[in-house]
């Protein structure tokens, strides 16, 4: 198969970016180069090899399940359907923290998925001592264990399966990071049909989306050491409900200072919050 049928066949099945896609495709499966590519576009591609993966496509199997791994801050993370894909806004934190880390800093990341977060941020900075990596999902946790290996972080990792909105890890953290579930159960039906087949888990945060936020937002405090920092990620459109939340808790004492930070596309994406 040649890129341009490569290209036709996944527009065909439904695939927006059908001819980023390709390039990614053959990649991967090809070692191909994106210069190779576009100087040999009447190369013949194993079809075996190809085929399959356009049918997974037109069944909206994300590719990056597809493939079992995605780029995140320069990094490949193995995914699977047991966690989040990690996305380039995310990014975003992960530059914030690191601004802001310590020599010997202790961070925690929570609802860390496929550990993207929380690994990416050992891999750049030496000066982080260590991480604790939390999800609910033994799946996610065992993806999340797996890339800290791959990346040789893993002696700086700590893994614990637990609900943060039970209660928080023990200890107290310089720093913890977080891009909790945060759509509104109501607003799930209306995701395409590749983030539906996304875990549930990792999406849905409750009535309004923030009742992880919330809960993440209350108890952090406790766990934070003074002057520490918490960063959470949230939707487009919570940007004015957080700050209201994050008010409510200056006025209270529970922080000393936060700041909202927008994301690549101009939303409201980041709280970055001083305890
Ligand atoms: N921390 C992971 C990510 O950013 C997973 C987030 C989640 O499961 N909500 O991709």
């Amino acid at each position: 198969m040649k890129y341009s049928e490569i290209i036709n066949e996944l527009a065909r099945v439904g695939v927006q970016d059908a001819s980023s896609e390709a390039g990614v495709i053959l990649e991967e499966l090809f070692g191909a180069t994106r210069a190779d590519i576009l100087l040999n576009r009447d190369k013949d591609y194993d079809s075996d090899k190809i085929v399959p993966i356009i049918e997974e496509r037109e069944r909206k199997i994300p590719l990056q399940y597809i493939l079992g791994a995605w780029y995140f801050m320069g990094e490949r993370f193995e995914v699977s359907p047991d966690c989040l894909i990690p996305r380039p806004d995310t990014e975003i934190l992960v530059y914030e923290a690191l601004k802001l880390v310590n020599d010997g800093g202790c961070v925690a990341d929570l609802c860390t998925g496929s550990g993207c977060i929380g690994v990416s941020m050992l891999k750049k900075s030496e000066k982080i001592a260590s991480a604790t990596l939390l999800d609910i999902s033994n799946g996610a946790l065992e993806m999340a264990k797996r890339n800290a290996s791959a990346l040789g972080v893993e002696n700086r990792c700590k893994l614990v399966l637990g609900d943060i909105t039970k209660s928080l890890p023990d200890g107290k953290y310089d720093m913890i990071v977080s891009n909790p579930p945060y759509i509104p159960s109501e607003d799930i039906k209306g995701l395409s049909d590749e983030v539906k087949n996304e875990p549930m888990l990792a999406l849905d945060g409750g009535r309004d989306g923030l009742d992880i936020v919330r809960a993440l937002i209350d108890k952090a405090p406790n766990s934070i050491k003074k002057g520490g920092h918490l960063l959470i990620e949230f939707g487009y459109d919570q940007g004015n409900a957080i700050a209201n939340i994050m008010e409510e808790k200056l006025t209270q004492g529970a922080y000393s200072s936060y700041k909202i930070i927008k994301d690549y596309g101009g939303n409201d994406r980041l709280l970055l919050a001083r305890v």
